[in-house]
This record gives structure tokens, sequence and C-alpha cells, in this order.
């Protein structure tokens, strides 16, 4: 079991070849926190993703300087490593295997898990979050709606067992009262002990289920702060809740 510590990232500056994609990011994600992380298109929130589930490599992004660590010991850009330690992302665009059915999805999920009666548990745990991925276990993946697919792939990602998981825009895309699901949803997940990273253009839902959230702007952390205080600010008001 790890330690105490959670989700620790300094100084992190991120290169595309040439290109850069993020400089001198903290964030801080304690053990049991949701935290949001929020910014314009391009700003980097993907690329900060990535850069925690050892995924930039297969877009061949790299970490420039800067460390990141979670329960104490360093993720070294390998996905291998970071679901190793428990921490596994969901990507932006709900990216189900559209032939394969929802328990074979399932079941992709846990491929790394070798205890046959954890993986039970895992996909109990799946099942009763979301009973309609039960209903629809021998159904193609690819007939399900988009926000049943989006239940799909945070149910994929859960039956790896994760301690924090990294959500990608998991709302995009999808009608209100969806979306309000979805966000019920996390808020259960990280009830039941997993811990959250969450980015998200909805940022009156991202703020309203985070403690704390990280604005980025260019590649850099240009505010951050408690949920609350951020969703009083009148910056972020103005330029992220479209109010004033
Ligand atoms: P969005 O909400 O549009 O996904 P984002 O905040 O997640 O935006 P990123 O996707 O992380 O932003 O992109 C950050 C910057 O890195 C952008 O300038 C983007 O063009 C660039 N970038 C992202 N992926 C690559 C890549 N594979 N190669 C080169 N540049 C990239």
């Amino acid at each position: 079991m790890a330690g105490e510590a959670g989700l620790e990232i300094t100084d992190l500056a991120v290169h595309y070849g040439p290109v850069r994609a993020l400089r001198g990011i903290r964030v801080t994600v304690p053990r049991g926190a949701v935290v949001a992380v929020l910014g314009a298109n391009g700003a980097g929130k993907t690329t900060l993703l990535r850069a925690v589930s050892g995924t930039l490599r297969f877009h061949r992004g790299g970490v420039t300087s800067g460390t990141v660590s979670f329960g104490g010991s360093r993720l070294n850009g390998s996905p291998a490593t970071a679901v190793a330690r428990g921490v596994v992302q969901v990507p932006e665009g709900r990216r189900v295997f559209a032939r394969m059915t929802v328990a074979e999805n399932l079941r992709a999920g846990a491929l790394g898990v070798r205890d046959r009666g954890k993986a039970g548990e895992a996909r109990d745990r799946v099942h009763s979050l979301f009973p309609i991925l039960a209903e629809r276990a021998h159904q193609r993946a690819g007939l399900l709606s988009g926000g049943e697919q989006q239940m799909l792939s945070i149910g994929r990602a859960l039956m790896a067992n994760p301690s924090m998981l990294l959500l990608d825009e998991p709302t995009l895309g999808l009608a209100p009262m969806m979306a309000a699901r979805i966000a019920a949803t996390i808020r259960e997940i990280n009830a039941q002990g997993t811990s959250v990273l969450l980015v998200e253009q909805n940022a009156a839902m991202a703020l309203g289920l985070a403690s704390h959230a990280y604005v980025l702007e260019v590649g850099e952390v240009a505010l951050s702060g408690p949920a609350a205080e951020l969703a009083a600010s009148d910056e972020v008001r103005r330029r992220y809740l479209g109010v004033g």
C-alpha cells in the first residue's frame, strides 16, 4: 500500500518536439480528493493528464523537466507503471471498442488484474454504479448511446481498481441530464475512496464536484485555489462560467 501522499506534480514541463505545451506546472491532488483542471481549448489540460498517465509518448510528447509522483513514488512516463501504481486515465471521446460487447470491454479493463476474485468485485461495483452496463452486457459497445459509452469508458477504467482516476472531459457532448448523471457518479466513485483529477469544459459542474481547482492558460497555471473561491472569483465567473 502506497503512503498517504496523493498526486504531486512539481515544475512540470512538457514538449511535443519543439512545441512547449506545459511549463512550471505544480499541481497536488491529496489522497481522496477531487481536483479540477479548467482552461480554454489548447491550454494544456489533456497534456497534463497524459504526463500523469504516461501516455505522452504515444502523442510524440515527453516530459522535459519536473516530476510526477503518486503515493510518494515517481511515475516515470510509462503507462504500465502508472496503472500498476493505481493511476488510470479515461481518455476524451469515450473510446470504447465498438465491435466488442460491453462485457468484453469491461474485461479488457481488467487485463492487468491477476486476482479473478478482485476482477469480479470490480465488475460488480461497475454494474452497481451503472446498471445499464449489466443489462447490455452482451450488446456491442458501438450500439450504446453517447452517455452509455461514457459510462462504459469510466467502467472499464474502474475494472483496474484504480486509486486515482484521470477523467478527460467526461461530459463533453452529452445532454444536460446525462451530464448530471455522470457528475453524480463521479461523486459516488470518489465517495468510495477513489481520488479524481477532472478536466472539464463544464466549469460549473467541475467546481461543484472538486475541492480544489487549477486554471491553465497557455500551458501555465494562471489561477488555483479552493473550488468555492474560484467559483466566486470575478475572472473565473466571467471567463469560464459565463457570468458578469
Ligand atoms: P482541448 O480542450 O482542445 O483538448 P487542452 O487544454 O486539452 O485542449 P492540449 O490538448 O493539452 O490542450 O494541447 C496543449 C498544446 O499542445 C496545444 O497547443 C496543442 O496544439 C499542443 N499539442 C497537443 N497534442 C500535440 C501533439 N501530439 N503534437 C504537437 N502538439 C500537440
